[in-house]
């Protein structure tokens, strides 16, 4: 009943995104302007396709076989020395398991280390899966609500939440759906929190960083490397942003050997890859990212996206957050009910998401990973929803 509950219903987002695509069969492909998708427009590094290409002629047993259940050891050890290479850490490839995209990486590293009557907290805004995942591994999630000032977090409602059954905090930075960065400061203090807490209910409290949306960000903007900061972290990163690849499925789970009792947590990881059926990734596309790690896609059309979005809507009179990262608007409902305001939006073909789902209701979501051009069109259409609340 559960599943069928899952299975039967799906998210505003799916919804939006298939009204979309029969609105468009009505008035026309370029006169809808949907940005309810988090997926990718700018093409993956050319390196990609080189990789690919030159891997096409290695023999068949090589490309198309199964790994071992954990991941490819090369790919592994490649990952390993691109990871220490930019955040200056010591990892090796043992610390890695290779998962089929974030989604598998969050919900093994949640496994592993749920037992029954379990407490995650996560901070509002939040990705709505982590619900899902979490209650799927017989834990509740907790949510803090957002500081809806400077989208860090607000650690008075944190504090309260936590408690002895605390087995895991899940943080996503850069932030989906606020484009949120959270500051070095913000990290600090969690830690401490954190840590304090650990000696206080006498066992460890894992910290769960989501970081599909590391490498997105604009500017000087740095995202701190969590695991140098808190020593119980675990990294659930994927390729779906960085490199454009969301459809690869590729992703991993990073277990450092500060972790405590880190190899018992590593082989708890692989058992939940087992429990779950996420085991050997698939080998063509972890030879890629053996390949390309380290590597971008090109962000300047995003940043260019950012920055048109931001100043334009900012100037027909709607309050945005400013985004440091991902590739997400989040824009102050101008009326309380931000499904009601996202209905009137639809008058004017534009498909934008309500925030509730996100924890964050009186916001909505604009995803901007879309054409330039398609924001250039859809500039007069916000001009006039505008219109209708600040004219
Ligand atoms: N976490 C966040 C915050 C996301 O936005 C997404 C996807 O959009 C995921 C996890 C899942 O990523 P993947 O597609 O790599 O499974």
């Amino acid at each position: 009943e559960t599943m069928y509950g899952l299975g039967s219903k799906s998210s505003v987002i799916r919804e939006l995104f298939a009204y979309g695509l029969e609105r468009k069969k009505v008035v026309g492909e370029d006169k809808v302007y949907d940005f309810s998708l988090g997926n990718p427009s700018i093409p993956a590094p050319h390196e990609v396709k080189d990789a690919l290409l030159k891997l096409l002629e290695e023999p068949a047993e090589v490309l198309h076989s199964y790994s071992p259940a954990s991941g490819d050891p090369k790919a592994k050890q490649m990952l390993a020395e691109s990871v220490n290479r930019r955040f200056e850490t010591h990892f090796s490839g043992d610390n890695f398991y290779m998962t089929v995209g974030a989604a598998a990486s969050l919900n093994i590293s949640i496994h592993a280390i749920t037992n029954p009557g379990d407490e995650f907290i996560t901070f509002a805004p939040f990705f709505p899966e982590y619900t899902v995942w979490v209650e799927n591994a017989g834990a509740k999630l907790l949510i803090t609500p957002a500081d809806t000032e400077s989208f860090q977090i607000d650690f008075e409602a944190f504090e309260k939440l936590l408690s002895p059954k605390t087995k895991g905090i899940i943080i996503n930075s850069p932030n989906n759906p606020s484009g949120v960065v959270y500051s070095e400061d913000t990290i600090i203090k969690l830690s401490k929190v954190l840590c304090k807490k650990e000696k206080e209910y006498g066992h460890t409290i894992y910290l769960i960083a989501d970081e599909p949306y590391r490498e997105l960000v604009y500017g000087d903007v740095e995202v701190p490397y969590l695991t140098k900061y808190y020593k119980n972290t675990l990294v659930c990163y994927s390729y779906s942003k960085s490199l454009s690849l969301p459809g690869e499925r590729i992703g991993y789970v990073l277990v450092p050997d500060e972790v405590e009792n880190a190899r018992t947590v590593y082989a708890a990881v692989c058992g939940a890859g087992r429990a779950l059926g996420f085991v050997c990734a698939p080998s063509l596309i972890q030879h890629v990212i053996a390949k390309c790690a380290g590597q971008v896609s090109d962000l300047s059309v995003y940043k260019k996206n950012r920055d048109l979005l931001y100043d334009s809507l900012s100037s027909y009179g709607f309050t945005c957050v400013h985004p440091d990262g991902a590739f997400y608007l989040f824009m102050k409902s101008p009326e309380t009910d931000a499904y009601a305001f996202c209905e009137k939006a639809k008058k004017y073909e534009l498909l934008l998401v309500p925030g509730d789902d996100f924890g964050a209701p009186g916001f909505v979501r604009i995803a901007y990973c879309v054409t330039t051009a398609q924001i250039e069109r859809a500039l007069p259409a916000f001009e006039k929803l505008a219109k209708e609340y600040f004219a």
